[in-house]
This record gives C-alpha cells, sequence and structure tokens, in this order.
C-alpha cells in the first residue's frame, strides 16, 4: 500500500485516456482503504473510488485520490433448496465471477457475460444486458462510509435500482466505497433467450440443449461481434442511456418519423434505442481527431488513439445537441463524467 504522486491513469480505464491522478493508492482489504481514508490527502478531498476504469471518462487530471479497490474473494455464505448466496470482493473481476458462476451450473448472471469491470461498481448503475439486471441475483452489499468510517448493509431495497441507476449514483453519490456484493444465484437456470440476437445465435452454434453455458457463449459471440474491444479501441460500451419518451410525445414523433423504433417501458413511456436516435443524426462512424462514434453500434463512442478526455466529451454534447435539435428528447449520458 503506497501513495503514488502524478500517478498516470492510461492503463487504469478502458478509453485509453491519458489522465493522471494526483495521488494514487490500491486497496485490498477494508482495513486497508480505513488506513489510507485517515491521510490528511484523503480528509482534504476529493477521494476517487476506482474499480476497472470501464465506465469513466476522465476529461482532465484527477487533482484529488484516486483508490483502486483491489478486494478480492469468492465465498458461498449459505445454501437453500434453490439458492446460493456468494459472497464477493469488490475488485474481482466481474466477466471471471461469471464464468466461475457458469462453470459451476450457478444460474442467473450467464446474459451478462463479457461486461468488463468489477463486482464492486456492478451495483453503482445496476448492470444489464441481454434481459438481465443486476437487480435480479442482488442480495446485499456492504460499504464503507468515506467520511463515517461507517461499514453499512445495503439490501436490495435500499439500494434504489432502476435502468442503469441506484442510490450511489445519486443519493449517496460519492459517499460510499462498495467493499464486497452477495449476490442470490440460482440451482435451477431459467432460461433467458428472448432478448437480443441469442435465440438466432444459438440455432448458429447450432444448440441442441440449452444450458446457462450454452447462453453465455451465444452472449459472448453476439457481443465480440458488435462491441469493440478496449484493448484494440478505447470506449466505455454505451455512451448514453436509452431514454424513456412520454407516450403521448412518442405517437408524435412516430407521425414524423414512421420507422422510429421503441420497447415498452413502463405505463407511461416507451423507450427509444438511443443508438437509434444517435445514426439517423448522421453519427455512426464520424471520427474527428482521435475520437470518434464507432460505425457498427453509433451508440458507443471511441477513442481511436490518443484523443483527449475532454474531446470525447465535446463529441457527446455534440451529439446530444443535435439528438434534441432533430426529435427534441434529451440524452443522458450512461459513463460518469470525470472532471466536468
Ligand atoms: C466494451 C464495454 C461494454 C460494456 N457493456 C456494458 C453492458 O452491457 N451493460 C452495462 O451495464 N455496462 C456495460 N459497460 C460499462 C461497464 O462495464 C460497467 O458499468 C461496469 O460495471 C463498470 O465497472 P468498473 O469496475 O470498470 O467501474 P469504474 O469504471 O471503475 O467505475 C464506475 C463508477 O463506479 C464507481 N465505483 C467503482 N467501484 C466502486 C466501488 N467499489 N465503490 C464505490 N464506487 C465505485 C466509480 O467511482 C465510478 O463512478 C460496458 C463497458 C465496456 C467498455
Amino acid at each position: 500500500m503506497q501513495v503514488q504522486e502524478n500517478h498516470s491513469l492510461l492503463h487504469f480505464n478502458s478509453f485509453g485516456i491519458d489522465a493522471k491522478a494526483k495521488y494514487f493508492s490500491r486497496f485490498s482489504s477494508r482495513e486497508e482503504l480505513a488506513e489510507l481514508l485517515s491521510l490528511p490527502i484523503a480528509v482534504q478531498g476529493p477521494v476517487f473510488i476506482l474499480g476497472g476504469g470501464s465506465n469513466i471518462l476522465l476529461t482532465k487530471d484527477v487533482d484529488g485520490f484516486v483508490l483502486k479497490n483491489e478486494i478480492t474473494g469468492i465465498e458461498i455464505i449459505r445454501e437453500d433448496e434453490d439458492h446460493l448466496y456468494i459472497k464477493t470482493g469488490a475488485g474481482e473481476n466481474w466477466h471471471s465471477f461469471v464464468m466461475y458462476c457458469v462453470q459451476n451450473n450457478y444460474a442467473g448472471i450467464e446474459n451478462l457475460s463479457l461486461i468488463p469491470g468489477n463486482n464492486g461498481a456492478s451495483p453503482m448503475q445496476n448492470i444489464g444486458a441481454y434481459g438481465v439486471e443486476i437487480k435480479d441475483v442482488f442480495y446485499e452489499l456492504e460499504a464503507f462510509h468515506i467520511h463515517d468510517k461507517s461499514i453499512e448493509t445495503f439490501t436490495l431495497e435500499d439500494c434504489g435500482f432502476g435502468y442503469r441507476d441506484s442510490v450511489f449514483k445519486n443519493k449517496y453519490k460519492g459517499q460510499f466505497v462498495i467493499t464486497t456484493v452477495t449476490y442470490r444465484l440460482n440451482k435451477k437456470p431459467r432460461f433467458n433467450t428472448s432478448y437480443g440476437a441469442i435465440e438466432q445465435e444459438l440455432q448458429k452454434m447450432g444448440t441442441k440443449d440449452l444450458s446457462i453455458q450454452a447462453i453465455a457463449q451465444a452472449v459472448m459471440n453476439i457481443r465480440s461481434s458488435k462491441l469493440p474491444d478496449p484493448k484494440e479501441i478505447g470506449n466505455a460500451g454505451s455512451f448514453f442511456k436509452n431514454p424513456a419518451v412520454n407516450k403521448k410525445d412518442f405517437e408524435t414523433l412516430q407521425k414524423e418519423f414512421p420507422s422510429i423504433p421503441f420497447f415498452p417501458f413502463d405505463e407511461v413511456r416507451v423507450k427509444v434505442p438511443a443508438g437509434w436516435l444517435i445514426e439517423q443524426c448522421g453519427w455512426k462512424g464520424y471520427r474527428k481527431g482521435d475520437a470518434g462514434c464507432y460505425s457498427k453500434q453509433a451508440l458507443v463512442l471511441v477513442n481511436y488513439g490518443y484523443a483527449s478526455g475532454n474531446e470525447i466529451y465535446q463529441l457527446s454534447e455534440e451529439i446530444l445537441q443535435s439528438v434534441k435539435a432533430k426529435f427534441n428528447i434529451e440524452l443522458e449520458r450512461e459513463v460518469n463524467i470525470v472532471g466536468k
């Protein structure tokens, strides 16, 4: 546990932004975290908690203390007839954890294969893909309060999960460090293949007996063909959330844009794919310098090499404005912007 000054974050964010942290340290236990948080540089703040860095955009150097969570551990803490309760350290790699569950026939997160990042961040935005969200398997988490130094347990209800949202992105933003997350996995699988191209991919794979292993493989195949690998092209996955549009406003939009896609959301709103809106504004495949809008999926903003975080942010701003001008819809960024 060593505090480093002016530490490069280049290899700690999937956008590949070459920003620096004024102070940087790793921690691998709650005790180490407590010790680091009692240092004057932490007390004076600001403190930024880093997981895998796959959902952040660093728009400038971080003038504060960056603490990288490396608490590991996977433990089955309880079992009943139908479920396994698995407690994991926040620094565990999410996809490796999914693979561990899939290999052991612990069902529930196979649709969430290949999402980058760590377990500690999984409740932050209630990660989701292919019809499954963390809230479906979440049991509880432990978090350390940065100022009070208290340890608190959050249940499913306490987390206020919504679409790419939780209390940790709003009410408690920047207040807690999530140290462990406990998931409730199923002993008997409930296959979820209705979303996206899973069925098609399973057919292509020649799958005869459906299993969580086959679903995980199908999801991995689809994701690898659609999304850029951050090791090759810097990105943070979907940059924007799919907007929820009031049904009345949507009907008006449909008259002007009859092919506008949508899917059900709640009683009064429908969801519109943000990627479609961005594509209609002509951004797909756009590139300015090294900042761009991915050619296979307009929802993903990319760094082709040496773009600054601010250049990517400016591009996102132009996209937001053009979608607003054409459709009167305000997109919301899914990626956490650091430094604005
Ligand atoms: C190619 C690609 C595909 C993706 N696909 C998906 C997808 O399908 N679905 C989806 O939901 N997301 C997706 N993402 C986004 C991302 O992988 C997830 O949001 C992931 O959970 C982020 O984890 P992380 O550890 O990298 O978080 P980081 O980027 O390190 O942090 C994200 C935020 O959480 C905070 N944070 C992180 N860890 C902690 C902690 N322990 N305690 C308190 N705060 C913390 C950080 O301060 C920051 O605000 C994708 C990203 C990429 C690059």
